[in-house]
């Protein structure tokens, strides 16, 4: 049987893949921003894939930001990174 796999948006090249391809980044609804490596915290979601090109264009503008309405913590962008 075919397992369906669940796609998401990469929010930089806006390519779909699967959720072990992208890390998520949740904003919460206290506000605060996490890097959510359970794919189960409640919140604004945005996604970006692993590639290095796509987390380091992220990161030059700011992409998180304009996605989630909120400034992102410079940690979220370094842990992006690893
Ligand atoms: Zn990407």
């Amino acid at each position: 049987m075919e397992k369906k796999i669940p796609l998401r948006m990469c929010i930089v090249c806006r390519n779909m893949y699967g959720k072990n391809l992208l890390t998520r980044i949740v904003k919460k609804s206290d506000g605060s921003v996490i890097l959510d490596l359970t794919g189960k915290t409640e919140g604004r979601g945005a996604y970006v894939c692993k590639g290095n090109e796509c987390i380091a264009k992220c990161r030059k503008g700011k992409l998180l930001n304009k996605q989630l309405h909120t400034d992102i913590p410079q940690e979220i962008y370094d842990k992006l990174d690893k």
